[in-house]
């Protein structure tokens, strides 16, 4: 038997017919495919194909490693932090691993959500420390970056609403990125909130702050959100207010002339 290397796998692999392995990708068993003597494990040469020459995630060919490879790179895997029970996939240049489940269902590698940022934001897989820009509070692995904004999200942060109403208080809430110095407790669970992570705040109360997590809940916020920002709302209150001022002073300059 002949035995070959690929760019997905670290020993050479010979094209065989076995039976009494299930393919590493599918799982189903039957028909040809690649082996290796090494780590023993077996996968249809479709399935590879398939699965492994398109380009992954972080656009780097993966390897195929088996749990002897463990602890290598860690032990769990890096885009959904599931513990790796079985055969994995890692990049060599990112260093990182990926299960199963997220090599056949990947995080997407760019999203865009204009609602809240006008960029298109593009997946970094890879183990790096950063401050989400959305949150405030350290992300340790696969930023989403907006490359011109020098902006890294949580994934998760990227669909964060914006403007809220919540069953507690009378105004409508906006999230900001960062509360700024102050002793900030927030207005729902009376906690303190670190004055470096975003929060919702109400732009009429300005000593008024809730926790993201807080203002989001289930019997707090209805789920709705809001497209005007209140700010502009409370700006076009206070214009009118002016122009209401400025006709009642002409008026009573009307008033006296005469
Ligand atoms: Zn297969
Ligand atoms: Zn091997
Ligand atoms: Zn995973
Ligand atoms: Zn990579
Ligand atoms: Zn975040
Ligand atoms: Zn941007
Ligand atoms: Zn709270
Ligand atoms: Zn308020």
């Amino acid at each position: 038997m002949t035995e070959k290397k690929f760019p997905f796998h670290d020993h050479p692999l010979a094209y065989e017919k076995l039976d009494r392995f299930s393919c590493i990708l599918c799982k189903k068993k039957g028909g040809f495919g690649y082996f290796c003597d090494k780590c023993y494990f077996w996968g249809h040469k479709e399935c590879i194909k398939r699965s492994l020459l398109h380009p992954s995630p972080c656009k780097h060919s993966l390897k195929i490693y088996t749990l002897e490879a463990l602890g290598y790179a860690g032990d769990h895997c890096h885009f959904c932090r599931d513990y790796l029970l079985d055969d994995f996939f890692h990049c060599l240049i990112c260093n990182i691993n990926m299960d199963l489940k997220c090599l056949k269902d990947p995080p997407p590698s760019s999203i865009y959500h204009p609602k809240n940022h006008m960029h298109m934001l593009t997946l970094l897989p890879r183990v790096v420390t950063f401050t989400c820009n959305a949150c405030g509070v350290e992300g340790k692995r696969n930023p989403y970056v907006c490359l011109e904004c020098n902006l890294m999200f949580h994934k998760d942060c990227i669909y964060l609403p914006r403007v809220i109403s919540i069953n507690c208080h009378d105004h409508r809430i906006s999230r900001i990125f960062h509360l700024g110095l102050g002793d900030w407790k927030c207005g729902i669970c009376r906690q303190k909130i670190s004055c470096s992570h975003g929060a919702f705040t109400c732009l009429r109360c300005p000593s008024l702050a809730f926790h993201l997590k807080c203002a989001m809940k289930d019997d707090v916020w209805d789920g709705k959100e809001f497209e005007a920002e209140p700010k502009e709302e409370l700006e076009d209150e206070l214009e009118d207010d002016s122009e209401e001022e400025i006709e009642d002073d002409s008026s009573e300059e009307e008033i006296e002339e005469p």
